[in-house]
């Protein structure tokens, strides 16, 4: 269904794999802004992108790369001083669990954290792959067309691997 609604906003190719990578479709460069230069993409057509669609797990996960930065706490806006040993361990498991700050001792679920883009919680991930940290972003369109096949609102990250 997921495929389906992106195969329906053009944003992966229309005779795309069953179980991808997808290939980009014709209207891929108009869900994503390109901020800075990329003139690959106009000079090299679209051949550099491809699309992963992950999940639905049974419980959400908590998605990071190499480019994580600290986590901070929504209550005091401080970050653990240990976060990179704690994320490590928790990077690809069930995220269902809560995180106690040890700046002000109050409880969030991961979440909750604010992952600064550079991580997320979600039973179900769409990757775009060959794009440069924070220089994609996903348009409104492409985000409320996921939104309309599962529950909740869609948000974005940077992973690097
Ligand atoms: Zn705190």
């Amino acid at each position: 269904m997921l495929v389906a609604a992106l195969q329906e906003i053009d944003f992966i190719a229309a005779d795309a794999p069953a179980a991808g990578p997808y290939p980009p479709g014709p209207a891929f460069g108009q869900h994503i802004t390109f901020m800075g230069c990329a003139p690959a993409l106009a000079a090299e057509g679209q051949d550099l992108h491809s699309v992963e669609v992950s999940g639905p797990s049974p419980a959400p996960l908590l998605a990071a790369g190499d480019n994580l930065r600290p986590p901070r706490c929504p209550a005091c806006g401080r970050s653990p001083e240990d976060w990179r040993e704690q994320v490590r361990a928790w990077n690809g498991e069930p995220a269902q669990r809560d995180w106690t700050c040890p700046n002000c001792g109050k409880t969030h679920p991961l979440a909750g954290l604010d992952w600064r883009r550079t991580a997320g919680v979600a039973r179900v991930f769409v990757t775009v792959w060959g794009v440069f940290e924070r220089e994609g972003i996903p348009g409104d369109a492409l985000l409320s067309a996921l939104g309309t096949v599962t529950d909740g609102p869609w948000t974005y990250f940077y992973l690097r691997r």
